[in-house]
């Protein structure tokens, strides 16, 4: 029998970032902002945030400007789906590898890896 009080319990959950775990070097594609196409960055107000809050790994930092932790991020994609302005595109993660400090350079590459 459910009581009067049953009623009133709810499921909730926070997210912390990074639930998931670390991303490693198997994402596929990452996301990248066009901060001139973000609404807070335009507007210089604290608004919007859909990526941060659609993010299912908590990774979308909800600042000024809004940035993304890729130690974390498995680009799904679902933050430029939901961003209204489309101002996040999923680009090509090879594209980044040898280019930032997350990847390893062609030099640092263990023989036989491809
Ligand atoms: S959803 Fe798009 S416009 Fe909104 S804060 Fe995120 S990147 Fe900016
Ligand atoms: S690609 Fe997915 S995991 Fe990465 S920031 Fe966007 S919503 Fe979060």
């Amino acid at each position: 029998m459910t009581s009067k009080k049953d009623k009133f319990i709810s499921a909730c959950a926070t997210l912390a970032r990074g639930e998931a775990g670390r991303t490693g070097d198997w994402r596929a594609k990452r996301p990248i902002i066009d901060l001139s196409k973000c609404t807070p960055c335009k507007t210089g107000k604290p608004s919007c945030y859909l990526c941060w809050l659609y993010c299912p790994d908590g990774t979308v930092g909800r600042g000024m400007p809004v940035e993304i932790d890729l130690t974390y991020c498995k680009g799904c994609g679902i933050c430029a789906e939901v961003c209204p302005t489309k101002a996040i595109s999923m680009e090509v993660e090879e594209d980044f590898l040898d280019a930032d400090c997350g990847g390893r350079t062609e030099a640092e590459r263990v023989p036989g890896e491809s």
